[in-house]
């Protein structure tokens, strides 16, 4: 019986977090026989690692040749400690201090480059922010060879072949799962615990690619469709999924069960609970997926199974994504001119921006859309080189944006045909004077999207919450 335990950059994040978490793994060890371990780069609130690699890159492109050397002492600090604190001197103290030096060493190198060069490639950023990844499945394994167990640290550039799409890429499963049964099935045959890195994987030529932000779950059920887990758990620092997001909305709560379907929604809808891919290799391998609260092991927290039809309790979550644009192509003649909506979306592609919701009213006279409020503008050029000639024979007026929109998601499949929801919804907002700018509602009624202005996003949250809850 193989178990996938990934845990996130909190369950990793100090000595403290990182004792607890190997109690966590070794007492499933003893349950399930064979455990693969998947990490995220440290993680204390409200410092990310992660975030320290990427935004030290970032200061060095901008000419700043200063921030990133205090980044360095930043990150030497963190993990230093947490090594000092967690690994004995007579014991591997020092091989780990060395590894973990070797990285940050390398980050300021990079960063120098950067600086010099004036020039920062998807490429070099998934290099230096792979980089939290690597020295945490260090400190990890290490320690779990200090309990006395056989732990390997493994970066998973050397299991998950990616395509090249730096920043996002996307695995090549005919590649991975050879490779990482080839790499980790004798380290189980032979005891040993696999503690993987999350986040990165390489191309076909061995560069490090990564996977996205939060693309550590997303490994974490890479690696349990690889091995034919039993299960995948993500090991977070809360109960589970919540009703709404805990720092906005306080009476949150833990939902025992979701489907696959709902989870989707969610997280496409910016609910922080998991990385949108990471449902796919297990709905499409039948592998069931937990999520459980480090800090609280005996939480039952949230079980995501797969969409059994027979889905009761209505709406379930509400979840809000912050900072987008709602851009709107206008114009009387775009009455019944087929393949308007094609072009639109054809540029938006182009521009390599996804789009989050659309909504078209029965008029036909505008198409609006939302996207990140970043690549706006990105878009709207995109959209008036696409439409050049029609703006010039006024058959489209104008190609607009309004700005820090929010989009305010209500998701549960028990919304299917339960009639009325909706009217709730719209109810609660109007009462409290939220105004709608726009809607959308998947055919599967599985969400209502609303969007509105970005500054009441908390206020729409929690009314909509208390529907929810009620
Ligand atoms: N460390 C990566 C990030 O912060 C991946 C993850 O934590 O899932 O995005
Ligand atoms: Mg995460």
């Amino acid at each position: 019986m193989t178990l996938v335990m990934k845990f996130g950059g909190t369950s990793v994040g100090s000595a403290q977090a990182i004792r607890e978490t190997a109690e966590l793994i070794l007492n499933a060890k003893k349950e399930w026989g064979s455990v693969v371990v998947v990490a995220s780069a440290m993680g204390t609130k409200p410092i990310k690692v992660t975030d320290l690699l990427l935004e030290g890159a970032t200061s060095a492109l901008s000419g700043d040749a200063e921030t990133y050397k205090h980044t360095a002492n930043q990150l030497r600090q963190i993990h230093y400690e947490t090594i000092d604190a967690l690994l004995t001197p007579e014991g591997e103290r020092q091989i780990v201090l060395a590894e973990n030096n070797l990285f940050i060493t390398r980050f300021e190198t990079l960063c120098k480059a950067v600086l010099v060069l004036g020039e920062l490639t998807p490429r070099a950023l998934d290099t230096v922010g792979g980089m939290g990844e690597q020295m945490s499945v260090r400190i990890l394994a290490a320690y779990l060879r200090q309990l006395g167990h056989k732990a390997e640290a493994i970066d998973a550039t050397e299991l998950i072949v990616t395509n090249s799409l730096f920043q996002n890429a996307s695995p090549i499963f005919e590649q991975t799962v050879p490779k990482t049964q080839a790499r980790l099935q004798p380290l189980l045959d032979d005891d040993c615990i696999p503690v993987v890195t999350g986040f990165i994987a390489a191309n076909e030529a061995g560069i490090t690619t990564t996977l996205g932000r939060g693309g550590s779950d997303f490994s974490g059920a890479i690696l349990g469709q690889c091995l034919n887990a039993q299960e995948v758990w993500i090991w977070t620092d809360v109960d589970g999924v919540m009703t709404a997001d805990p720092r906005i909305v306080q009476n949150a709560k833990s939902i025992p069960v979701l489907s696959y379907r709902e989870v989707s929604e969610l997280a496409f809808y910016g609910a922080n609970v998991l990385h949108p891919k990471t449902m796919r290799p297990c709905v499409e391998n039948n592998i069931p997926l937990r999520i459980k609260n480090t800090f609280n092991p005996s939480h039952p927290g949230t079980v995501i199974v797969p969409d059994n039809g027979s889905m009761n309790g209505g709406a379930k979550a509400v979840t809000a994504i912050k900072k987008l644009s709602l851009i709107t192509v206008e114009g009387k003649g775009m009455l019944g001119i087929p393949g308007i909506a094609a072009r639109t979306f054809g540029a938006v592609a182009k521009a390599n921006v996804s789009v989050l919701l659309i909504s078209q009213a029965s008029s036909e006279q505008s198409i609006c859309f939302a996207t990140p409020e970043n690549s706006s503008d990105t878009v709207i050029k995109g959209l008036e080189a696409e439409f050049e000639e029609e703006i010039k024979r006024q058959d489209i007026d104008r190609v607009w944006a309004i700005h820090d929109v929010s989009i305010v998601t209500i998701v549960g499949a028990g919304m299917r045909g339960t009639p009325g929801i909706s009217g709730a919804l719209f109810t609660a907002l109007g009462n409290h004077h939220v105004n709608i700018i726009a809607i959308a509602q998947g055919s599967s009624e599985c969400s209502i999207s609303l969007v509105i202005d970005g500054k009441e996003t908390a206020e729409a949250v929690n009314h909509i919450h208390e529907v929810i809850v009620a």
